[in-house]
C-alpha cells in the first residue's frame, strides 16, 4: 500500500519516539510491576500523543484514523501497552464525549485529557456481562436534580489512577437487554465509588486494570452523556474505533516480533550454520511477514473508509480486530518458537511479546464476538 510522504513522516516520527523513549529499563520494570509510567506519559502528552484523534478545538491535535493507526502500529512494535496509554483517551474515553457530548461536556473533559492532565477510562463490562455487555446490572436512578449509580463494573483499564469514567448504568429497567442503557461522565472522586486491588495480568503490565464499585453514587443529570436509555448504541460505535485500534496495535506487536525473530535467526547458529538457512525457518519468517502485510492492508483500508463514512464500516472493523488479532498470537508463537529455548526466558524480549499478545483477541470484543459481527451482518 502506498502511503503519501505526510504518513511516512508521521511513521517515522512515531518510530523514533517508540524507539528512544520506550527504553527496555522501562519496559522491563512496566512489565515487572504492572504499575502506570506517568513521566511517560506526561512525555507522550507533550507531543500531542495523547490527543492525536481529539479535534483541535478541545485542544488534541485533529489527526485522520490513519494516522492514529500508524501511531498504535509504530508504538506496540516496541512496547504493546504503550498503544494502550494512546488508546485509552483518544478512543474509549473522549470517542463517546465526541460523539454525544454536549458543548458543556466537551468543554469540560477533552482539553484536559488531550492534553495528558486528566485521564478517563471506558467502564462497561461487568463480572456477570463481558461478551453479552448488554445484560449489565448496574443501574441509575433519577432523584431530583441527579442520577444514583449502584454496581459493580470489572476489567476496567486505568481504573485506579482515573479521575473520569464513562458509565454504563441501565436507566430503565423495564427494557430488555441492550436497551435502557444509558451513558454517564462520572467523576471517579465522587463519594460512594471505590476501585478494587489492581489484576495480577499475564501482560500488557504498566496500564494496571481493575473493578470499579458504585454504592449510592450521585451523578448530576448534566453529566448524562447523549440520550437517555440510548447509550448501548454508542458504546458499540466507539468499540468500532476502538477494535481499530486494537488491530493496530496487535500489527505493531507482530512487526516487532517478526523483527526479533528475522535478527535472531540470522545470529544463531547450530549445526554450523544461522538458523535462517534452514527452510523451516526461513518459510516461517516468509508466513509471518506475509500475514503482517495482509493485516497492514486491513488496517490502513478500513481506517480511509471509516474517515470517508463508508456504510457498514463496523464489519471491516470487526475483520481487522479478528485477523489482527489471531494473526498477532500466530506471528508471536513462532517468533518465540524461532527463538528456541531462549525465547521462554525473560531476559528476550520475545517472551514479553508472546504474553502481551494474549490480550488482542479478548478485550474489546472476544475474537469469537467479532465472528458474531461479520457473521450476522452475512447473514441477516
Ligand atoms: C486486560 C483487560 C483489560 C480490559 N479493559 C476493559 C476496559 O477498559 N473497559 C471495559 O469495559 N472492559 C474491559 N475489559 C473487558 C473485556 O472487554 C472482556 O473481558 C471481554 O469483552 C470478554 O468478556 P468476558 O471476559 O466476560 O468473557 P465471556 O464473555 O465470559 O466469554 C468467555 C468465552 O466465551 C466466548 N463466548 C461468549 N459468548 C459467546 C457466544 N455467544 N458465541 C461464541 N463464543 C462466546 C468468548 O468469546 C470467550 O472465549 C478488559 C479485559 C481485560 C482482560
Amino acid at each position: 500500500m502506498v502511503l503519501s510522504e505526510k504518513y511516512e513522516m508521521l511513521r517515522k516520527n512515531f518510530r523514533n519516539f517508540a524507539e528512544t523513549e520506550f527504553t527496555k529499563e522501562i519496559q522491563d520494570r512496566l512489565d515487572a510491576t504492572g504499575e502506570f509510567d506517568e513521566e511517560l506519559y506526561a512525555k507522550m502528552a507533550k507531543y500531542g500523543f495523547t490527543g492525536v484523534k481529539i479535534p483541535r478545538e478541545y485542544g488534541g491535535q485533529g489527526a485522520d484514523t490513519l494516522t492514529y493507526m500508524i501511531m498504535g502500529e509504530e508504538f506496540a512494535r516496541v512496547m504493546p501497552v504503550a498503544t494502550i496509554y494512546v488508546n485509552t483517551p483518544n478512543s474509549l474515553g473522549a470517542g463517546p464525549i465526541l460523539m454525544c457530548g454536549t458543548e458543556e461536556q466537551k468543554q469540560a473533559i477533552l482539553p484536559d485529557v488531550a492534553a495528558g492532565k486528566k485521564h478517563i477510562v471506558f467502564a462497561l463490562t461487568e463480572p456477570g456481562a463481558g461478551s453479552d455487555a448488554g445484560s449489565m446490572q448496574t443501574y441509575a436512578v433519577e432523584d431530583g436534580d441527579d442520577y444514583i449509580i449502584n454496581g459493580r463494573k470489572c476489567f476496567i483499564s486505568g481504573a485506579p489512577f482515573a479521575d473520569y469514567a464513562v458509565v454504563y448504568a441501565k436507566t430503565d429497567r423495564t427494557q430488555k437487554g441492550s436497551k435502557g442503557i444509558s451513558m454517564f461522565i462520572v467523576d471517579m472522586k465522587t463519594p460512594g465509588i471505590s476501585t478494587g486491588k489492581p489484576e495480577a495480568k499475564m501482560g500488557i503490565g504498566g496500564y494496571p486494570t481493575s473493578d470499579i464499585s458504585f454504592d449510592n453514587v450521585r451523578v448530576n443529570k448534566k453529566w448524562l452523556l447523549g440520550p437517555k436509555d440510548k447509550g448501548f448504541q454508542t458504546a458499540l460505535k466507539t468499540l468500532n474505533g476502538g477494535r481499530l485500534g486494537v488491530a493496530a496495535q496487535s500489527l505493531g506487536l507482530a512487526q516487532g516480533c517478526l523483527e526479533e525473530a528475522i535478527k535472531y535467526s540470522k545470529e544463531r547458529v547450530q549445526f554450523g550454520r544461522p538458523i535462517c538457512k534452514n527452510q523451516a525457518v526461513s518459510f516461517a519468517i516468509a508466513e509471518m511477514a506475509t500475514e503482517i502485510e495482509a493485516a497492514r492492508c486491513m488496517v490502513y483500508t478500513a481506517a480511509q473508509e471509516m474517515d470517508a463514512g463508508v456504510k457498514d464500516n463496523y464489519i471491516k472493523c470487526a475483520m481487522c480486530k479478528y485477523y489482527a488479532a489471531e494473526m498477532a498470537n500466530r506471528v508471536a508463537y513462532k517468533a518465540l518458537q524461532i527463538f528456541g529455548g531462549y525465547g521462554y526466558i525473560k531476559e528476550y524480549k520475545i517472551e514479553r511479546m508472546y504474553r502481551d499478545a494474549r490480550i488482542f483477541s479478548i478485550y474489546e470484543g472476544t475474537s469469537q464476538v467479532q465472528q458474531m459481527v461479520i457473521s450476522g451482518a452475512l447473514l441477516h
